[in-house]
């Protein structure tokens, strides 16, 4: 028995995420983001082609957070001396 397959199913890529409001594949971009006072450079997204939503992956979230944990230190280091 078939349960409500009338709706067509989209199966994303491998690695590929959907932009769930319009099924459209996310392409990567690059960009500099400035987040708590500090500017990193070359961070990367996804965004949506048709609505321009930009999202972070999980991974990409770890890398920025890293990122910043590193630059807040290093200005806590300068404004101690
Ligand atoms: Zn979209």
């Amino acid at each position: 028995m078939e349960k409500n397959s009338s709706g067509k199913q989209r199966i994303a890529k491998a690695g590929a995420l959907l932009c769930p409001t319009c099924c459209v594949e996310y392409v990567e971009i690059e960009f500099d983001f400035e987040v708590e006072g500090v500017i990193l450079y070359n961070v990367k997204a996804l965004r949506c082609p048709d609505c321009e939503e930009e999202i972070f992956t999980p991974q990409q979230v770890e890398t920025i957070k890293k990122e910043v944990n590193y630059l807040n230190e290093v200005k806590a280091k300068k404004l101690e001396r």
